[in-house]
């Protein structure tokens, strides 16, 4: 699998640190509000790259962390709150409710959508001595500083690559990029906090060899991807708006910490629009997963929307798309019923379909051209049915829809169906074809398929 490395900004081949083995540490939710579909469109890129890299044979590693501490609504004002501690000002319940009320939520929302779990969420507010050791380790090796008030700031200038993800050189830092803190006892506006003092009134604060107070955001992917993936891991995925400031400071901090690169391919998905305007809470138009339940598409039909573009692009939501999206994964469904059961064995004309598949997800998963393929095969007339149901089968494992939802349920025709079902073949057996036709109509009427098989009448759900 190739993918777009945005340190490097090229395409690169995924060579893992260990053979056979990939790494991966993505940016996980903020658990002080719900998830909406651009957050999830996010948290689907690292399952694809997932899917995509078993799909080839890999096995790999995903760790996905868990933000409980740590945004603040405006770094820049000395009065900054911690987003969690609103939450818990406005719900009536303590930072811990708050989180695990917001962490299920999520959880029941990507699994709604297909994303499936990795395979450790550390948590923020569990890790702040490993984010205490990183900070002291960054103080020792002359990359970071303490001030009087008790914060720990990064000395960005102490760093050569500072900028080099986010392309933000420190000239432009410096001339005034607004989400910079001002605390005039930094020795540059760009430097950021690793750890911060704790003013009166904030609920969560630990002690520290610098006072009582609480970590920086960005400190926690550094500390908590180094001690579940080690120093040297393969892929970190998160939104286009992580790149700066969040990731270029986790780059700063981890490898100014251990002197080396850390993480080898940087991947950032395009955020989700709706009518043109970036879905965030601010602007107040974000749709949730229940709201396409109560609309009546399911979820999963999410997936198949956002294949239409590539992952780095921005997304355009409407209801309309999501409607045909809908329409399309349920046709999908019932086809497959009507191609089962798979072949045995499949010819050279599906082996060239599944190669051009499987091409197209490993072309920095370019899923529009799989959907293509995916319509190829629906339509062509070059391939068995039983050969179109063996390709969407297996690819199902890259595309998470449940394709085999209708064609393996259980099902089994009714004690009334069953007996009609003897009535006809006996009517059949002595050539009464006036009643056998009655019986096969008053069947039909009843929501099946019927069908003449050498072993008589058998049926089948109809949709
Ligand atoms: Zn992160």
């Amino acid at each position: 699998m190739r993918l777009y490395n945005t340190l490097t900004r090229e395409l690169e081949e995924v060579r893992p640190v260990a053979e056979g083995h990939v790494t991966m540490y993505t940016c996980g939710p903020t658990v002080y509000r719900y998830a909406h579909l651009g957050n999830l469109r996010t948290f689907m890129l690292g399952d694809l790259i997932r899917r995509g890299l078993e799909f080839e044979g890999y096995r790999v590693t995903q760790i996905m962390n868990i933000t409980d501490v740590g945004h603040m609504t405006d770094e820049a004002s000395p009065g900054a709150l911690d987003k969690m501690q609103l939450a818990v000002e406005d719900e009536g319940l303590s930072p811990l409710e708050i989180a695990e009320k917001y962490a299920r939520a999520v959880f029941d929302d990507a699994e709604a959508v297909g994303i499936r779990p990795a395979d450790r969420y550390p948590k923020a507010t569990e890790h702040v001595p490993e984010m205490i050791e990183l900070t002291q380790t960054l103080i020792n090796r002359g990359h970071a500083y303490v001030v009087d008030s008790g914060s720990v700031y990064f000395d960005v200038a102490s760093f050569d690559g500072y900028g080099s993800l986010s392309g933000n050189t420190l000239d432009n830092l410096r001339e005034g990029h607004r989400d910079l803190e001002a605390d005039p006892a930094k020795r540059s506006s760009a430097d950021f906090a690793l750890w911060k003092s704790a003013g009166p009134g904030r609920l969560m604060k630990w002690d520290s060899p610098w006072g009582v107070g609480f970590p920086g955001w960005h400190v926690e992917c550094s500390a908590m991807s180094m001690k579940y993936l080690g120093d040297r891991f393969d892929i970190h995925t998160g939104g286009s708006d992580l790149r700066f400031p969040h990731h270029e400071d986790e780059i700063a901090q981890s490898e100014g910490a251990v002197g080396h690169q850390v993480v080898s391919i940087w991947v950032h998905g395009g955020h989700l629009r709706q009518s043109g305007q970036k879905i965030s809470k601010s602007t107040g138009n974000t749709i949730r997963v229940p709201e396409l339940i109560d609309h009546g598409v399911d979820p999963l039909a999410f997936r198949w929307l956002t294949f239409q573009t590539r992952y780095r692009s921005e997304m355009d939501f409407t209801w309309d798309a999501m409607d045909a999206a809908d329409a399309k994964v349920k046709q999908l469904r019932r086809r497959m019923n009507e191609w089962a059961p798979r072949a045995d064995q499949i010819g050279e004309p599906a082996k060239d379909y599944d190669a051009r598949f499987r091409e197209a997800v490993a072309a920095d998963l370019d899923m529009p051209a799989a959907v293509v393929v995916v319509n190829e095969v629906v339509g062509t007339g070059e391939l068995s049915e039983g050969e179109k149901y063996s390709l969407l089968a297996s690819w199902d494992a890259v595309l998470g829809l449940d394709l085999e939802r209708e064609a393996t349920r259980a099902w089994a025709p009714s004690d009334e169906m069953t007996a009609k079902i003897a009535q006809r073949d006996a009517a059949r057996s002595a050539k009464d074809y006036a009643e056998s036709d009655r019986l096969r109509d008053e069947l039909a009427s009843m929501g099946v398929e019927v069908m003449d098989t050498p072993e008589g009448t058998k049926v089948r759900p109809r949709d």
